[in-house]
């Protein structure tokens, strides 16, 4: 009766006064059925079961509710005390004293109204033991003592010993059981259907054990009783003893039976010996089910996390690989028939290497090999080859799973992953990004021309000079020491300094023709259309001076400033040149610039035009250097 009610509607309104309706039966039934048995025998009680039944009602329902069931069982108990002839009087005065032994135990068993009987717990079957079975018997026993010693004058210790032996031992077997029979509500009644001759053969046994006086054979019950615990349940096997304890009982008033066989123990200790071996019976089952039941339990809960795990796995898009160490297949999940169109069975018992794509196997196996030698593994992206010979971009997590005992790895965790799509978006971005620097003209870090627009002015402007014999100049741009000045400054502050150079080139180019760029690393090139050796020249000197009135400091560089050094060229292009002359003279010039102490100009002298210094007259090259950049200059 733990007692909630069942969900129709009808037993939500009715469950209240079926369940009072139930206890009050059950109580005068029980009295009416030991009392009957009582009279044939003229006797103490077997088994009183009022007392046990009432209690155990009391533990399972809550507290709250004790008043309404104490005095509905109360109502039951003169019932049956009446029925079986009882006078009103001592009716009343045994089920006060019934009632008061039985409150004892209640109340001290249930400490607050929720807590339920666990008569497994050792602690609990002490406290059961203790208030229920001895305090609450010795309590009312003593009370009946006075009252018998009074009236009859009997032994006061006589007849509350009996008392207390009978009550205690009564309650003992009855209210772990009926707390079993109330707990289970009969729930399994399905399972009796097919399982129904384990009951049959422990009445068997029990009337086979207790019919005869040959053997003392009373071991034979328990096996059966654990036999319906395991097949049945807890409930139909506290049934099973209550009917053991019915029958030996019977057998045992008209001596029969193992306890028949101890002569000279008189009839009184032979009751409370079968009441013991009940009682016993009851707590071997009551401990057996508990361990089942927490072995249920944990079954149950790994069934749940194991049927999750299925659940997870099976609709999982990742496919989930298990392997051993060399690499052979010993679980894949369901999802690999759509990643790959094998079947999981297809690719069980074989090693891994058949489905990679050979570019990428020598990556695989040293991730391998890496798990092999202790590490935990990582991501790695590889072919695999499908069932129609097609192969698809995966991803693997590559983990090893440890024996959880020795923690020494023993198989690797793959968690496949298709990433064809990725790995084809991927590809259309880089091919744009390829696309889009062709395009790109601008140099990223000093927003100048970049190399590829330079290479493609010069090679026009070579093709117009060309066309209309013209000039063209080409300036060549080195920062002098510039490695220093990263190693000095950091390449944070050298990028910083490579645009200030750029900036200053492009305050002294002012033509709308002519073009500042990049020409690489700290490198700049400077393309003069239309400009003679003399105008390059004073271009590539206003360009020193630019750069040096940034004051920018340079520890590694003599004047203790960034300098730049220039090499000068210029050519009238003529079929039979190359553009590449153009450039090589004046890397040669920078090359002599930074011979002769840097942070100069040197003009290229080229053999297809007259050389510098005999076109140029050195003086009026001083005087213009001078005015322009007061620098050094050749
Ligand atoms: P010099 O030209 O005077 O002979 O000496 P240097 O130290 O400048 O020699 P070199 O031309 O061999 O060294 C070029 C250095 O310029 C190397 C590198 O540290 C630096 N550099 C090249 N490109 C960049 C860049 O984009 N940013 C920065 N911060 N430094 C660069
Ligand atoms: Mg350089
Ligand atoms: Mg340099």
């Amino acid at each position: 009766m733990q007692i909630h009610a069942a969900p129709t509607r009808w037993t939500r309104g009715h469950g209240s006064a079926l369940r009072l309706a139930g206890v009050f039966l059950s109580v005068t039934l029980s009295i009416l059925c030991v009392g009957t048995f009582d009279r044939t025998e003229g006797g103490n009680n077997i088994i009183w079961l009022a007392n046990g039944l009432v209690l155990s009602v009391l533990l399972l329902v809550p507290r709250w509710r004790w008043p309404l069931y104490v005095s509905v069982a109360f109502v039951g108990m003169v019932t049956g005390s009446l029925l079986i002839g009882e006078t009103p009087g001592m009716s009343l005065l045994f089920n006060c004293l019934n009632l008061i032994e039985l409150l004892i135990g209640a109340f001290l068993l249930k400490r607050r109204s929720t807590e339920l009987p666990e008569f497994a717990d050792g602690k609990y079957l002490l406290r059961f033991i203790g208030f229920a079975c001895l305090m609450g018997p010795a309590v009312s026993g003593a009370l009946f003592g006075i009252f018998q010693h009074v009236r009859r004058h009997d032994d006061f210790v006589n007849v509350m010993f009996d008392w207390v032996i009978g009550d205690g031992l009564g309650i003992a077997v009855v209210t772990p059981t009926f707390t079993a029979i109330l707990r289970s509500r009969m729930r399994n009644f399905h399972l009796l259907r097919r399982r129904w001759i384990y009951l049959v053969m422990v009445v068997v046994v029990t009337i086979a054990v207790f019919s005869q006086t040959r053997a003392p054979l009373l071991f034979l019950i328990y096996p059966f009783l654990i036999l319906v615990l395991t097949q049945v349940d807890l409930g139909w096997a506290a049934l099973s003893t209550l009917t053991v304890a019915v029958i030996g009982g019977w057998f045992t008033v008209h001596h029969s039976g193992p306890l028949a066989l101890a002569t000279g123990v008189p009839s009184e200790w032979k009751k409370a010996i079968l009441q013991l071996y009940v009682a016993c019976g009851m707590f071997t089952l009551n401990s057996i089910s508990v361990v089942f039941g927490s072995l249920k339990r944990t079954q149950n809960q790994l069934r749940q996390i194991a049927s999750l795990h299925k659940l997870v796995v099976d609709n999982s898009r990742d496919v989930i690989v298990l392997g051993d160490l060399d690499g052979t297949r010993t679980y894949v999940s369901p999802g690999v028939k759509a990643l790959t169109g094998w079947e999981p069975q297809d690719l069980l018992g074989k090693v891994f290497r058949e489905m990679i794509h050979p570019s990428d196997l020598a990556e695989v196996e040293m991730a391998m090999r890496a798990l092999r030698a202790g590490s935990d593994g990582g991501t790695l992206e590889y072919r695999e080859r499908k069932r129609d010979g097609e192969y698809i971009w995966v991803e693997g997590s590559l983990r090893v799973y440890r024996d959880p005992a020795t923690g020494r790895p023993v198989g690797f965790l793959n968690q496949v992953r298709d990433i064809t799509d990725r790995k084809r978006a991927e590809e259309h971005l880089q091919s744009a990004y390829r696309a889009m620097e062709t395009l790109v003209v601008v140099d990223a870090l000093t927003g100048i021309a970049n190399r590829r627009r330079f290479d493609e002015v010069l090679s026009a402007e070579w093709r117009r000079a060309l066309r209309e014999s013209r000039k063209l100049s080409l300036l060549l741009i080195d920062a002098d020491h510039f490695k220093r000045y990263n190693d000095t400054y950091g390449h944070v502050r050298g990028d910083s300094c490579l645009k200030q150079i750029a900036e200053a080139a492009l305050d002294v180019v002012l033509r709308p023709s002519d073009l500042v760029a990049r020409y690489g690393g700290e490198e700049f090139a400077i393309i003069l259309p239309g400009t003679d050796e003399l105008g390059a020249k004073a271009v590539a000197e206003d360009i020193c001076q630019a750069v040096r009135s940034r004051q920018l400091p340079h520890e590694g560089n003599a004047p203790g400033i960034v300098t730049v050094s220039v090499g000068c060229a210029t050519m009238i292009p003529q079929r039979g040149k190359a553009l590449q002359d153009l450039i090589e003279s004046a890397d040669q010039a920078l090359y002599r610039a930074k011979g002769r102490g840097r942070n100069r100009v040197v003009v290229a002298g080229l053999s297809t035009m007259p050389r510098l210094e005999e076109s140029l007259s050195a003086t009026s090259l001083l005087e213009m250097s001078k005015v322009r950049t007061g620098g050094e200059s050749e």
